[in-house]
């Protein structure tokens, strides 16, 4: 049975959180001498020397609209980032508790878990699919399992995982599982958002870094019900998105069709970059992606990568990652930078 109040860590089910200015008076007032904010003013935009919401409701209610789901099941993070972090210090007891992850993934799960001193088991995805292993998740998992995180389309292998997997998890683990979406409007899958009425242990993360093409800005969104995010906001920086990002992101969904417009080129050329790649020497494997990016295996990998490093390509060389040898991730260009990436692959001396 999956019970909250038990899987959060006791320090933070019994802690008090901080009750800033903002957050103790939000009604209407025309003096704000609450905050020891520059009541004269901003050298910039006139408003920037006040605090900002600490909960975000206007640019969440936005959102809220577009993805169809309420803004009090949201937690915004500077970052997925923090929203992964956060997750980790909310529910695993340093020392004690463990996440497990599926290997080769994102980095920034262990990383986390490591900064937070909890634990981290890894079950590889399938060698054959990258699909998950449903039997050796199964038997990893111990009572001190309190996270799953399941990254769908996966970085770096860029396949969705089977729906029907994660649906096995969710049904049958009491901790917490974490769908992490951040390519899902590159994927022909479907998001878990519509699951999280059905499932009270899901979290699905996304991200205005990829798609919405706001990496600068740092922000991330957690889904999840409403019982987990207020345990997430008791532990969040009280102003942990501040005032130009809240600006910007509200304009950014204004914008809703461009960023449609920009993820059917993106997936478009994404066909166009698989097939010249195909026709590239040395290149072995291409991977099935669902995502703004392709995983490739190819002939001497370090070699290649540091071949278009020196003509000022760049790619992430993932050759040292498990289940990855001699495999290069590549990002989708625009049309011209994947022809230059194209060309100086047919360039190299294979001999
Ligand atoms: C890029 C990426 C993110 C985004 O992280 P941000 O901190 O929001 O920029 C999250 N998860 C995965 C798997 C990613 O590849």
């Amino acid at each position: 049975m999956f019970d909250l109040e038990k899987l959060v860590r006791p320090n933070i089910r019994s802690l008090k959180p901080y009750s800033s200015a903002r957050s103790e008076f939000s009604g209407v007032a025309s003096v704000f001498l609450d905050a020891n904010e520059n009541s004269f003013g901003s050298p910039l935009t006139k408003w920037y020397n006040r605090y900002p919401d600490p909960l975000q409701w206007e640019l969440k209610r936005k959102i809220a609209g577009i993805k169809s789901v309420p803004a009090e099941g949201m937690l915004l993070g500077n970052g997925s980032d923090e929203c992964i972090d956060l997750l980790i210090r909310a529910f695993c007891e340093p020392g004690i508790d463990r996440i497990l992850i599926c290997p080769p993934t994102y980095g920034m799960y262990e990383v986390y878990a490591h900064i937070n001193n909890v634990g981290v088991d890894e079950v590889p995805l399938r060698a054959a699919d990258f699909q998950l292993d449903l039997e050796g998740i199964e038997g990893a998992l111990t009572a001190a399992t309190k996270l799953i995180f399941l990254c769908s389309p996966n970085n770096p292998t860029g396949n969705s995982l089977y729906r029907e997997d994660i649906e096995v998890i969710l049904n049958n683990f009491d901790g917490i599982v974490v769908v992490d979406e951040a390519y899902i409007n590159y994927s022909r899958s479907r998001s878990f958002l519509t699951e999280l009425k059905d499932y009270p242990n899901l979290v699905v993360l996304q991200t205005f870094s990829k798609a919405w093409g706001l990496a600068a800005l740092r922000l991330g969104i957690t889904y999840a019900s409403a019982p987990i995010i207020g345990v997430l906001n008791k532990i969040k920086p009280p102003y942990n998105i501040n005032a130009a990002t809240q600006e910007l992101a509200l304009k950014a969904l204004d914008k809703l069709d461009e960023v449609n417009a920009m993820i059917r080129e993106t997936v478009q050329e994404r066909s166009t970059l698989l097939e010249g790649l195909s026709a590239v020497a040395g290149v072995q494997q291409i991977f099935p992606t669902d995502a703004n990016f392709v995983l490739v295996r190819i002939t001497d990998a370090t070699r290649v990568y540091e071949y278009l490093r020196d003509r000022g390509i760049i790619v992430r060389n993932r050759s040292n990652v498990v289940l990855c040898d001699d495999c290069l991730r590549i990002t989708v260009g625009t049309p011209e930078q994947d022809q230059k990436l194209l060309t100086a692959l047919k360039e190299y001396p294979n001999a």
